[in-house]
């Protein structure tokens, strides 16, 4: 991508927008327009809902809305997850009944994929769909799965066949959350929010129609949705311009307050690498040489991953799928995070363990102590992503299994 490609895109869209933009439209009704221009998803093809443009165009094409005070495509597990892994591997019949709704925002999707013996043995899932006539019936539980008991769909993965080996019995389902079927109970986490859930599945129902992929065919379609799961950050807002104003940007505003409340305590996950160096300041702590090190060791650290994540993303930019590259990102911000948990540690020493408005930082601190130990679990543990790195980047060996081969149902449960 040249900076003449890139100013040429800009001028494109914004010729759009200036002709399309009405604040006093709904969110709904702003969005619908967007995506019906193509300039809510430009990369995808022209037959659904894009521009046939390469990669590097949706981040500039929303950037550019933005830039002018607009609004552009949702933010959340739906835009980011289930709209590019339906638009790789669904029917026709499932983009054009599920894919404009998702990118309007109007349906919000959670991941029905951990259960309580299955997280990074995903493929071990136990969960399972028995197909009625043209309506697939499904019994089991899930768990860990983030904003569940406020989606409106949920995209699963359920055993369709136990007589084939793990990987081969699984089917991947896009399923509506709002059905007497599916119970979510939130959990309560240490740090005393409450993200996620279990969720049980009880004779719930999808239409055959609504299955992603082939039938038995869901493993594929599962590491496609892993692979851009790796590869994305929450992101912390709309990037609303400050002085933007209407109807459309109360609605946005509303809806990423609402969305944002999940993930109120990620930055705390992420470590807070932002706040050690006046940290130390303020407790006195900057001229200790062991502290200074630590802190030294973290931000050279952070920068370097920060140069690799830009470089694996300009390698994503001309269209390439995800790939191993997410693994390494995931472990360097599992690294930044254990690095800061450590420094603030350090810097606070007893302290970090006050809470609610007895410490400066009224508790932010002791809040990264206790979230930072999510940022190496969740979308794939560290190990899991060596795992990664060795098979697929090192081209090691694989890790010797013994119920790959096998029907799933002689596997000791
Ligand atoms: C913040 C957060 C949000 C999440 N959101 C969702 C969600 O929305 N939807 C969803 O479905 N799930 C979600 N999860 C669940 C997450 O995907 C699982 O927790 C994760 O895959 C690990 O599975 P597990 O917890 O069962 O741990 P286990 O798989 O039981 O692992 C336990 C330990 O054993 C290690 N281990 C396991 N296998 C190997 C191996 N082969 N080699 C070496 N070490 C190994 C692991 O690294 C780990 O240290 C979320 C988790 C977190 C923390």
């Amino acid at each position: 991508m040249s900076e003449v490609d890139e100013q040429l895109v800009v001028e494109q869209v914004l010729d759009w927008f200036h002709g399309a933009w009405d604040p006093d439209l709904s969110l709904l009704e702003w969005r619908e327009r967007l995506v019906d221009s193509g300039w809510a998803v430009p990369s995808w093809s022209s037959d659904w809902f894009g521009r046939g443009l390469p990669a590097w165009t949706d981040r500039v094409a929303h950037g550019a809305i933005r830039a002018v005070g607009g609004v552009a495509v949702p933010l959340g597990g739906g835009m980011m997850l289930a709209a590019p892994t339906m638009y790789e591997h669904a029917s026709d019949d499932v983009k054009a009944r599920l894919m404009h709704r998702t990118l309007t925002g109007e349906l919000t999707w959670c991941q029905l994929f951990s259960e309580p013996g299955a997280g990074s043995d995903l493929a071990g899932l136990k969960a399972t769909a028995v197909l009625d006539g043209d309506v697939w019936v499904v019994n089991g539980q899930k768990v860990w799965n983030t904003s569940a008991d406020h989606a409106d769909m949920g995209i699963l993965v359920a055993r369709t066949d136990w007589d084939v080996p793990k990987h081969a019995g699984i089917t991947y389902f896009a399923i509506d959350m709002h059905q007497p079927g599916v119970e979510a109970r939130p959990i309560r986490q240490m740090n005393e929010y409450q993200s996620f859930n279990e969720v049980f599945l009880t004779d719930a129902r999808i239409p055959h129609s609504d299955v992603i992929g082939e039938v038995g065919g869901g493993w594929r379609v599962a590491r496609a949705t892993l692979a851009h799961e790796r590869a994305f950050s929450v992101q912390r807002s709309l990037a609303l311009a400050p002085d933007a104003s209407g109807r459309v940007i109360d609605e946005a505003r509303a809806e990423a307050a609402e969305y944002l409340k999940t993930y109120e305590w990620y930055p705390q996950r992420a470590g807070r690498a932002d706040l050690v160096a006046g940290r130390a300041e303020a407790a006195g702590r900057a001229d200790d040489a062991i502290v200074r090190q630590q802190m030294m060791r973290l931000h050279s650290f952070q920068r370097a991953s920060q140069w690799t994540a830009d470089r694996a993303k300009a390698a994503r930019e001309p269209g390439r799928p995800p790939g191993s590259e997410g693994s390494i990102g995931k472990l360097a911000l599992s690294e930044v995070a254990r690095r800061s948990h450590a420094v603030h540690t350090a810097i606070a020493g007893a302290q970090a363990m006050l809470r609610d408005g007895d410490d400066p930082l009224d508790g932010v601190v002791s809040e990264v102590l206790l979230s930072t130990p999510a940022q190496s679990i969740a979308g794939g543990t560290d190990e899991i992503q060596k795992n990664i790195l060795g098979e697929n980047m090192l081209g090691l060996k694989k890790e010797p299994s013994v119920d790959t081969r096998i029907p799933f149902k002689d596997v000791g449960q």
